[in-house]
């Protein structure tokens, strides 16, 4: 296992749409290994694989609150293929954009096809932090993130804000 560097807006390559994973084989094993080694190590609830860099569609997650034990959960090529009319509110997050946080509104239940670590196919039915981690992570997989839900006005500051801090990082390295 290894720990991986995680791109930090704007890294560019947040941007590209990954590929499908064609066979779950060692590689994918472990890459989702490092994924879960660098989710944990962060520490975060969700981590997509083109967010250290690998553009493979590829998820992890975990939503365990901190007193409960581990509930790692892997999705591999997830596909939302229902959402729910209603919707939901969630103050997000995410590992490439730290310590910014703003409310995103997304259909508050979903259904997810995906493949587990054995290539075997699944169907799931999420609702509340799930269907949100869901699709905050799948937006990832289509170079999305959750910034891009936010106003023209709230998404502009923050991106000029990262831009600045990676000019600082670069000019200083
Ligand atoms: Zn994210």
């Amino acid at each position: 296992m290894a720990l991986r560097d995680i791109l930090i807006l704007p890294d560019k390559r947040l941007r590209q749409v990954s590929q499908p994973v064609k066979k779950v084989d060692a590689g994918i094993r472990a890459l989702v290994e490092d994924m879960f080694e660098t989710m944990y190590e962060a520490p975060g609830i969700g981590l997509a694989a083109i967010q250290v860099g690998t553009p493979k569609r590829v998820v992890t997650m975990d939503l365990a609150k901190k007193d409960e034990p581990k509930s790692p959960q892997v999705f591999i090529n997830p596909e939302v293929v229902w959402t729910s009319e209603e919707k939901a509110t969630y103050e997000e997050g995410c590992l490439s954009i730290p310590e910014y946080y703003g409310d995103v509104e997304r259909p508050a239940r979903v259904k997810v096809k995906y493949l587990d670590l054995e290539g075997k196919s699944h169907e799931l039915e999420a609702s509340g932090l799930l269907a949100t981690c869901l699709q905050h992570e799948i937006d990832h997989l289509n170079g999305v993130l959750f910034i891009d839900h936010l106003s023209k006005l709230k998404r502009d500051r923050v991106l000029k804000k990262f831009t600045k801090a990676a000019k600082r990082a670069s000019e200083t390295a």
